[in-house]
Parts: C-alpha cells; structure tokens; sequence
C-alpha cells in the first residue's frame, strides 16, 4: 500500500522533534550534530533566538497580503539586498527552483524587450542542478532526472563544466543567456574556475548574452561570502537566491541588473505567496545577522579550519577518503568507499551530511558553528573511519 506520504524521497529512518544552533534532536531523545543544515537551508542554525522572535512578532501581526500591494518588508529587504550586492532589484519567491525559472523568463524577456524575441535559448552545464520543474531539469539535463516526463522542454543546451571551447561553440544567434553554479552542489562540490567565470562574463559582453548565476546553495554567505560569485570579482546580470536566504523559511528571491531586468513590467511574473509578511520578517532578520560586522569573516575563518581538519583527516585514512574540495562552508569529501556508506555510518554516530555527486559526502553546517562544532565533528568523522574495516566485513 502506498505510504500516505508520497513516496518521491527514500528517507532515512529518523525524525526530528526540536533544533538547537548547531544540534538536532530526534523523536526517540538522540542527538545530532548538524553538518547537514537542511541541504544548505538553516544558514543561522535551528531556532536562532532574533529569528524566532521576528516570526512570533510578525506571526501575531500579518501574515499574507498579495503582491497587489504594497510590501515594506520587500521594500526593506530588497533595498538592503541590493545595497549589499551587484543588484539594482529584487523579485521574491517561494523557492529555488521558483528562482531559477523566474530568472530564465527574465532572461528570455530582457531579448524580447530589446527587439530580438529569437534569443531566448540557455547555455548550461554537465552536473548542474536547478530543481525540479520541467524547464530547470531540462536546463540540467541530468538523464536520471528527466527519465519518464515526456519530451525534454526545450531551449537549453548543455555543455562541459569549465570548458570555455564548448561555450563558445554553442553561442548562436538564438543564445539568450549563461546560467551556471559557480559552486555546484549536488553536482558533488565542483568550483567553477574564477577565471572560467572571468571568461563567461567576457563572453557574454562579446554576444551581449545575459550571465545568470544559480547561487541558490552556494549564496547566502555559504563560502564566506554573500555571493560566491563575488570571490571571481565579476558582476552577473543575474542571481537566483534560495536557501539560506530564510535560514529555514522558504523563500527565494531573483535579484538582477536594472538593465537585465528591463522585460520585467507589470504582468508579465508574478506568484501568490512570493514575499509574504512572514518570509520577509524572517529574511530581514537574516540579513540583521549575517550583514553584522565580521559574520562572513568568521564563517569563512571556520570554513578554512574545517577545511584543514578535513584535509588531515583524508591524510590519515586514504583508504576511506580521497580528497576534500569546495569553499567556506560549503564543502566536500570525496571518498574511496562509497559516499552514501559514509552518510549512514556517520549519522549513526551522530553527524549529519549530505551525500552528493561524483562520490561526495557534502559538509554544509550552519554559518554559525565554532570551533568546538568542528572539534566534535571531527572527532565523529575520525571514529568512523578508524573503525571502518571492523564494520565492513
Ligand atoms: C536546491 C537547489 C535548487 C532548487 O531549489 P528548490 O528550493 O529545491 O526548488 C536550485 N539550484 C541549486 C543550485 C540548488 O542547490
């Protein structure tokens, strides 16, 4: 008999009661470091006193009006996003996936507003990932994805990642824009080259082809910086934001080039919930947090020492572990055993990860760990490994 919860996930056997900064607890009393965060998602760990307190408030005030007014949380919290990045506006939404197919539209838009409806075609990447509407599988063009839902929609086209020759080769009159993860996630931690990036944005000068970032995992301050774009020292066209901008609320936001942006008049997008007074409380809160002086310094201090501790590790157990990859917080261990074995035996003992592509156990814990986090998860990552070989057999 079908499960009365539709059974698209295999879950792993544990559910959670409560969160606290970087732990969680479960239903049956045990306790979990949370090097997971919601795949990205509770940038400022579980129940973040400030964001807790800007929910209640907001909660007992307002919760939903509609886009046909007037928002002064979307005004405060796109002046500020904007003020602190490449952006000159701000479209909020429910969700990544929500982020990515409003950016394609305002890609193939900003075309068709300026005389040329014909470009509306997108160059991809091999192990993107973008969501799971039918137009952000397509733009991935992940096989196991795409399996079983009719025709492909079309419109993408899908090239090697850090392979300048083949995005060139693809450039044709039809080209509308450039859509990339500088930090693939699911793809298994994979950087663009920052001077692969440099290239794409002189591409696209060349073509006069829009560059839209997917920083809907690797943004919100998740490698140290609010944008991970911002280490290559490119300006985008335009960006699509999702999980940690809530820390846990769902909530996604399109932010985009004054000039980009310039199809999107009244009419042409729009979304019920987008930007309600509940997800916009919370996402001001957020920002309250993580544009404070020295929050993206730390996180990245931490994410480096992670990174060394990781890089010891694979060094002791090289016949567990290959080699560590990624940025800030937003890291990557690649393994020799399978990954997914890693995931579970390191959930046993207690800390949570992700699992990802190419053989990768993704590290993605709450911009707000300390050393001691570190410590602990290390510890666990130690034992698991070291007792690696009396388990397997
Ligand atoms: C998670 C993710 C998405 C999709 O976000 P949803 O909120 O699940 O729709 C898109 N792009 C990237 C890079 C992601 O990691």
């Amino acid at each position: 008999m079908i499960p009365a919860v539709m059974p698209t996930y295999g879950r792993y056997d544990v559910a959670f009661e409560r969160g606290d900064g970087v732990y969680l607890i479960a239903e049956d009393g045990r306790r979990f470091l949370d090097f997971a965060a919601g795949i990205a998602v509770n940038s400022l760990g579980h129940a973040h006193p400030h964001l807790v307190k800007a929910l209640q408030d907001q909660a007992a005030k307002l919760w939903h009006t509609s886009n046909l007014y007037r928002s002064s949380g979307q005004e405060r919290l796109a002046e500020r996003l904007v003020a602190a990045s490449f952006a000159d506006t701000v479209f909020f939404c429910n969700s990544g996936v929500e982020a990515i197919e409003g950016g394609i539209k305002l890609c193939r838009r900003y075309h068709a507003a300026g005389g040329n409806p014909g470009r509306w075609r997108i160059i991809t990447f091999d192990g993107a990932f973008h969501g799971r509407t039918l137009s952000a599988l397509a733009a991935a063009n992940n096989p196991k994805y795409l399996d079983g839902f009719g025709p492909k929609v079309d419109g993408f086209d899908n090239v090697a990642f850090n392979n300048l020759n083949e995005v060139r080769a693809a450039v044709t009159d039809e080209t509308a824009a450039i859509l990339i993860e500088p930090l693939q996630g699911e793809g298994g931690i994979r950087k663009a080259d920052l001077g692969f990036l440099r290239d794409l944005r002189a591409v696209c000068d060349e073509y006069g082809l829009l560059l839209f970032l997917d920083e809907v995992q690797c943004g919100m301050g998740r490698t140290g910086r609010l944008f991970a774009h911002e280490w290559s020292e490119i300006a985008p066209d335009v960006v699509a934001a999702a999980k940690g901008i809530g820390s846990g609320f769902p909530m996604g936001a399109i932010l985009a080039r004054e000039e980009a942006a310039r199809g999107m008049v009244p009419g042409v997008h729009g979304t019920t919930f987008g930007g309600n007074q509940l997800a916009m409380a919370v996402g001001n809160a957020v920002l309250d947090v993580m544009l404070a002086d020295g929050f993206m310094e730390r996180a990245q201090a931490q994410g480096e020492a992670l990174y060394g501790r990781l890089t010891a590790i694979v060094r002791m157990f090289p016949e567990i572990f290959h080699s560590v990859r990624g940025a800030g917080l937003m890291l990557g261990l690649e393994c020799v055993v399978p990954a997914g074995d890693v995931v579970n035996r390191l959930r046993d003992a207690g800390l949570l990860t992700v699992p990802a592509a190419e053989n990768v156990v993704r590290i993605l814990p709450p911009l707000i760990i300390e050393s001691s986090h570190i410590d602990e998860a290390a510890a666990i990552i130690e034992r698991v490994a070291a007792d690696w070989g009396s388990r397997d057999g």
